[in-house]
């Protein structure tokens, strides 16, 4: 072994100890004849001292490391003169009578500190640098811990890891499929898994009635903070169970992992919410409820009274701040650029003070009475000092402008704490979603979700009223996972592709196999896929999913350290039977 000990390890017991250590140089100090070294390894920093009258030959090798540079040590253990509170190794450092340098370093092309003076691009080229930092190394370690939780936690409710192939057919999870070449199969590609749901609901007609995976998934979307084109789900699903079977198992190990984690005892049972009150109330599916402030409709008290752009909206709504009356004019016209970024949507923003003499104060004075805006003010339940922020117009687009507006204003009165956590069921969402482009009903889930058993007559007469058996795990509104009860009879499936636009030629050559399946006896079953990235963020309070990944990729699917994607050699081309053509 090349060390004793790891450079987070050594406390005051071990005073007077001789150890050897091993690490990258953070940071050299001299002070008189002194050489101070702190030396980093996954575990902690240690600081070493290099004594200048004591042995000269040494300390003139310290002086000349420079950052990053691997050594290894021999010491003894000393108590530090000046104690440093603030890291576990801060009572002792080591008197260095031996280094040895195991490997020098280029000047790294930033810091190697909790706060890098490296931008994100930079960061991304030498994420194997990056990955050194504290915080990194938290993250991948929180992971790792969830990781083992949560394989324990399934394993001793007789969950099974079976693992699943990459190279398939597409699978319908809503996004574009990554496709690899066949070099054995000319002119055919496989597509890489968007999630495994059609081999996990085959594993259950197999008779495996409880599995799950921490696995892979690929989808080819635009991208966001907070996706990847490559990323990781816990992937599960159970066989003879209903809806409340799955979420009671899944609530557990929710629960599970907020005490093992972070360590919050979640006694109550999660609220379930279904998706049309999560769009009246908070204008989301994914509503983050560790605040209220949740939307009032107002629009039949405030339509049709002169105010044109109340007439002439469709829906009209508002939130109640509590204690903003208060907001500057300044304050006020922030809120209305920030509800009009393109991002948002909204075309302005009407408020109404309650002040403190009772008295009104809106940006519509000339077209409501004081009178009027208390009625407005006693459906939102709004209190003298309050302030009352309205948006109008298209439904959908208005729903989706406030609830920005609403995590804004939760925001600023400082009520979204990253210590709480406020998790929640969103039930009953819609099985189908029209598409007005391809003039077609999309499945809101995926084609294998079953629908409530008392809608299934609405195939026939109005498919957009059905609701699906389905459920998404939401917490502190981050979408952390979702499922359903699927389909397991093989003529409701044939319906369910009916009502998507498939032909029966188009459903038998995309997903005979299941189809087939499903005429060997398939048990009734349902199952859930967790963001396991996401969830590793929420957990480790950070905003970023990248932040818990090894290896991730930028904004635009790239690699910047790997470079790729990245062309490939004629010969490869060639084996493939491919030529390239550039489309325009
Ligand atoms: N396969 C689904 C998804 O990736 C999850 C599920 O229905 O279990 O969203």
């Amino acid at each position: 072994m090349y060390r004793t000990h790891t450079c987070g390890e050594l406390r005051a017991s071990h005073i007077n100890d001789s150890v050897t250590l091993c690490g990258w140089v953070q940071k050299t100090r001299l002070l008189g004849g002194m050489t101070f070294i702190d030396l980093r390894d996954r575990y902690g920093i240690t600081q070493l001292v290099f004594d200048d009258s004591k042995n000269p030959q040494v300390a003139n090798k310290a002086q000349e490391l420079g950052r990053e540079f691997v050594i290894q040590i021999k010491g003894t253990v000393i108590e530090r003169e000046s104690k440093n509170k603030k890291i576990p190794t801060g009572e002792i450092e080591i008197m260095v009578n031996e280094l040895i340098v195991l490997n020098k370093s280029e000047m790294p092309p930033f810091t190697i500190e909790d706060e890098s003076d490296g931008g994100d691009e930079l960061r991304m080229k030498y994420r194997y640098l990056d990955l050194r930092r504290n915080p990194l190394q938290k993250a991948l370690a929180l992971r790792h811990k969830m990781a083992v939780e949560i394989r324990n936690y399934l394993s001793n409710q007789d969950f099974l890891e079976i693992e699943t192939p990459f190279l398939i057919k597409s699978t319908p999870e809503g996004a574009r499929d990554f496709v690899v070449p066949s070099r054995m199969n000319t002119n055919e590609f496989y597509a890489l898994p968007q999630s495994p749901q059609t081999f996990k609901q085959l594993l259950m007609v197999s008779g495996y009635d409880r599995y799950f995976q921490i696995v892979k998934c690929f989808r080819d979307e635009d991208l966001r903070a907070d996706r990847q084109p490559e990323f990781t789900q816990i992937d599960c699903e159970m066989a003879f169970v209903e809806r409340d079977d799955v979420l009671n198992v899944f609530e557990g190990l929710t629960k599970h992992l907020l005490k093992v984690i972070r360590n919050v005892d979640y006694t109550n049972d999660f609220p379930r919410m279904p998706y049309s009150e999560a769009m009246e109330l908070y204008g989301s599916d994914k509503p983050d409820i560790r605040f209220g402030m949740t939307f009032n409709n107002i629009t039949d008290l405030v339509k049709g009274k002169g105010f044109k752009v109340f007439d002439d909206a469709e829906y009209i709504a508002g939130i109640c701040a509590e204690g903003c009356a208060s907001y500057s004019r300044k304050e006020l016209d922030k809120l209305t650029d920030f509800v009009r970024k393109p991002q948002i949507g909204a075309n302005g923003l009407v408020y109404v003070k309650v002040n403190e003499d009772g008295s009104f104060k809106s940006s519509v004075d000339k077209f409501f009475n004081q009178e009027q805006l208390n009625e407005w003010a006693t459906q939102m339940n709004a209190k003298k000092g309050d302030l009352l922020l309205i948006l109008a117009g298209n439904k959908k687009k208005t729903q989706t402008a406030l609830c920005e507006l609403r995590l804004e204003m939760g925001k600023r009165l400082n009520l979204l704490d990253d210590n709480v956590f406020a998790p929640l069921w969103v039930v009953d969402f819609p099985l189908l979603e029209w598409d007005e482009e391809s003039q077609r009903y999309h499945a809101m889930h995926h084609p294998f979700t079953s629908p409530k058993p008392e809608h299934e007559h609405l195939f026939d007469t109005d498919p957009s009223q059905i609701n699906a058996n389905a459920y998404d795990l939401v917490i502190n509104g981050v979408e952390i996972g979702g499922g359903s009860i699927r389909i397991h009879d093989k003529e409701l499936q044939a319906k369910m592709f009916k009502a998507l636009g498939f032909t029966d030629e188009e459903a038998q050559a995309q997903f005979g196999f299941l189809m087939n399946a499903f005429k060997y006896g398939a048990p009734p079953h349902g199952g859930v896929a967790f963001g396991f990235d996401r969830w590793v963020a929420l957990f480790a309070g950070m905003h970023s999913i990248r932040d818990t990944i090894a290896f991730p990729k930028n904004n635009s699917g790239r690699d910047v350290m790997i470079d790729s994607p990245s062309t490939i050699s004629e010969q490869q081309l060639k084996e493939l039977q491919l030529q390239l053509q550039v489309l325009k």
